[in-house]
């Protein structure tokens, strides 16, 4: 008989990072979306870092619907231009979330700019059995000098990592997904899952 997997709600509407965080995760837990669990309301992000966000999606999920829940906030730090868009990413070009919008933004702030180093960001929030736990990772590299329309994940097509001379679109789907902020991240995230106790006492 099949053992009765952990439910584990995935606070994202991002079709991309879903994707993602289900590949690093393996078939240890029953994966739930926000859909799943009927959670169709947005979640306002209010807070100033990543790490306050990431906290406010994971502490909704789990107050409302009583649900282990993971949630990642993330976003894009450019050096010269002091850390923006940040935790305005998604949003950065004005609303809607346009991530064609938001590269031509970038670029346009970009143009002439030689000191071109950025990092993503992230910080995953896991709680789990009422814990809440905080994991965060993050990859440098730098803003690509052009940008061709691609349409893809947010900036991956303007961000090739360092160590690499393609950007992330380029990549395929399991090199950017194990090398990027989340991976890094979710590298922590397992290991603790791994623990002996963290994943039997749930
Ligand atoms: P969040 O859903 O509030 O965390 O917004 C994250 C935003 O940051 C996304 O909408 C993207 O614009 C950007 N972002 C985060 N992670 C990635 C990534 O892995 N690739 C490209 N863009 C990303």
């Amino acid at each position: 008989m099949d053992m009765e997997k952990t439910p584990l709600c995935l606070a994202t509407n991002n079709a991309h990072k879903v994707e993602e965080l289900q590949s690093l995760l393996g078939d240890a837990f029953e994966i739930k979306t926000l859909k799943d669990i009927g959670c169709l309301e947005e979640i306002e992000e209010t807070g100033t870092t990543f790490r306050e966000n990431s906290m406010i999606k994971a502490g909704y999920v789990f107050r409302k619907y009583g649900i282990n829940t993971l949630a990642d906030d993330s976003g894009l730090e450019v050096d010269a231009l002091g850390g923006r868009p940040g935790v305005y990413s998604a949003r950065y070009a004005g609303e809607p979330s346009d991530a064609t919008a938001n590269n031509l933004k970038l670029m346009s702030e970009m143009e002439g700019v030689t000191e071109r180093s950025a990092r993503f960001c992230t910080v995953i929030t896991l709680i789990l059995n009422g814990d809440t736990h905080a994991f965060d990772g993050e990859v440098s590299g730098r803003i690509k000098e052009t940008f061709d329309g691609e349409v893809g994940f947010g900036y991956n097509p303007v961000f090739i990592p360092d160590g690499f001379e393609q950007t992330f679109h380029e990549m395929t789907f399991e090199q950017r997904s194990r090398l990027n902020h989340r991976g890094r991240a979710m590298e922590k995230v397992l290991k603790f899952l791994a623990k002996p106790g963290n994943m039997e006492a749930v």
